[in-house]
This record gives C-alpha cells, structure tokens and sequence, in this order.
C-alpha cells in the first residue's frame, strides 16, 4: 500500500462516472541539470567539511582537535572560545589545584594557552563589572539631581 500523501487530490466522480471536479495537478519534481564542475562546487559545500578560519591569522582551525598551529594565540583563543565545555572542564580542575590534571590530559601547550585565555577573560569580566557599575552611579546621580531640581 502506498503511503498516504495529504496533499495528493483525487478526481471527484458521481455515480454515473462524469467527472465533477479535476484533481490538481500534482507539482513536478525539477531536478536541475548540473555540470561536473556544479557537482563538486556542491559537493565541497555540503560533503567536505571546511575548517573555519580564524579570522585574526586566517589559519583553518579544526575546533574538534587542539590548533594545528601550535605557537598561534589567535588560533588558541578562537578554539577556546568554541570549546566551552573542554575549557569549563580544565576551569574545574584548575580551580581545584590540578593543574598538572590539565597538562598531562591536554598537554603543556594547551595549559599555557588555556591560562592565558583565563585571565583575558578575567579581565574582560572585570571591565564589563567597572563599566556596569559606573553605569549604575551614572543613573543614581541623575536621579538624585533630577530630585533635588523637582
Ligand atoms: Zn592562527
């Protein structure tokens, strides 16, 4: 048995077999002609996976392993940033006091990048708080003017 198609209409007859009502024609199904060269444009779209670049150094970057470009802090730090949960792990460990955990596990290329990433987002959360609280004594003494003048 075929499956049932709800879109599939089907020709409306009385009972003397007059046609009453025509089914719609069903869509044609248009496969476009494609030449060799389309073909492997397509292929390389959708079937070779293409590694990212990082947009700092314009090296590729496999985010499923370590930077091929051992020594490139641009590569390190994109690869963290899209590896949250490897670098929520390693901040686990380090903040535990096993350091040496994330050396022996990842290596000492990947501890001396993974640190530094740390503390630049440290800082970056560090300047967001600032920035933050100085909004919030922005907004107080506008309010404390704005009622001093009503
Ligand atoms: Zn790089």
């Amino acid at each position: 048995m075929e499956p049932i198609n709800p879109d599939q209409t089907y020709d409306i007859v009385d009972s003397e077999g007059t046609l009453v009502e025509e089914a719609a024609p069903q869509p044609e199904t248009v496969l476009p002609k494609l030449t060799r060269g389309e073909i492997g444009k397509l292929r390389k779209q959708y079937i070779t996976v293409q590694h990212p670049r990082v947009i700092g150094c314009k090296h590729r970057l496999d985010l499923k392993r370590q930077p091929t470009h051992r020594n490139c802090h641009k590569c390190w730090f994109a690869w963290f940033q899209n590896n949250k949960e490897v670098v929520a792990t390693a901040d686990e460990v380090f903040k535990n006091g096993h350091f040496e955990l994330i050396v022996k596990l990842q290596g000492h290329k990947f501890y001396n990048y993974f640190t530094r990433f740390m503390g630049t987002v440290e800082r970056l959360q560090q300047m967001q708080e600032q920035q933050r609280q100085q909004g919030q004594q922005e907004q107080q003494t506008e309010q404390v003017s704005q009622e001093s003048n009503g």
